[in-house]
C-alpha cells in the first residue's frame, strides 16, 4: 500500500480580507494615517517604521481632531474623552468633534474634515469642496 503524498500542508486560516475592507489607524510614531487589511494585528508604518497595534476586531474606532494641536486622534467609540498623545490635551469625544470624510470634488482624493465644517480644502489640488449641503441651498437647478 503506497503512502499517500502530502505535498503541501494546508494553511490553517487563509488570509483574506472580507469584502476587501481596510481599517485605518494613526501611526503611534509619526501620526500618519495608516491603512491595513482587516485581520492584521499590527501595522508597520512605511514612513517611520513604528509598529502600531491594531485594536481587536469588533472594536469600533472613532476619530477626532485634537483641539490643542489639531492632530487626528483615534479612540474607541463610546469613550467620553480622549487624551492627545502629542500635546496631552484632553478632548471631549463628542459628535461635534468627530471627523467626517468627503471626496475632493476635483481630484477625488479622500479628505477628512471636522464634523460640522461647511467646506474642506483639498491639500493636493487646493480645490474647495462644499460639505453638508443645506436643504435651503442657494443653488438652483434648472430643468
Ligand atoms: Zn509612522
Ligand atoms: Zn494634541
Ligand atoms: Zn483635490
Amino acid at each position: 500500500m503506497p503512502v499517500p503524498l502530502a505535498p503541501y500542508p494546508t494553511p490553517p486560516v487563509p488570509f483574506t480580507a472580507p469584502n476587501g475592507t481596510q481599517g485605518q489607524l494613526v501611526c503611534s510614531g509619526c501620526r500618519n494615517l495608516l491603512l491595513y487589511p482587516v485581520g492584521a494585528t499590527s501595522v508597520c508604518c512605511a514612513v517611520c517604521n513604528a509598529v502600531t497595534a491594531v485594536p481587536p476586531p469588533g472594536t469600533e474606532m472613532a476619530q477626532l481632531i485634537c483641539g490643542g494641536c489639531h492632530t487626528l486622534l483615534m479612540y474607541i467609540r463610546g469613550a467620553t474623552s480622549v487624551q492627545c498623545s502629542c500635546c496631552h490635551t484632553i478632548n471631549l469625544a463628542l459628535e461635534a468633534n468627530q471627523v467626517a470624510h468627503v471626496n475632493c470634488g476635483n481630484c477625488q482624493m479622500l479628505l477628512m474634515y471636522q464634523y460640522g465644517a461647511r467646506s474642506v480644502k483639498c491639500a493636493v489640488c487646493n480645490f474647495v469642496t462644499s460639505v453638508g449641503a443645506s436643504p435651503s441651498s442657494e443653488q438652483k437647478f434648472t430643468n
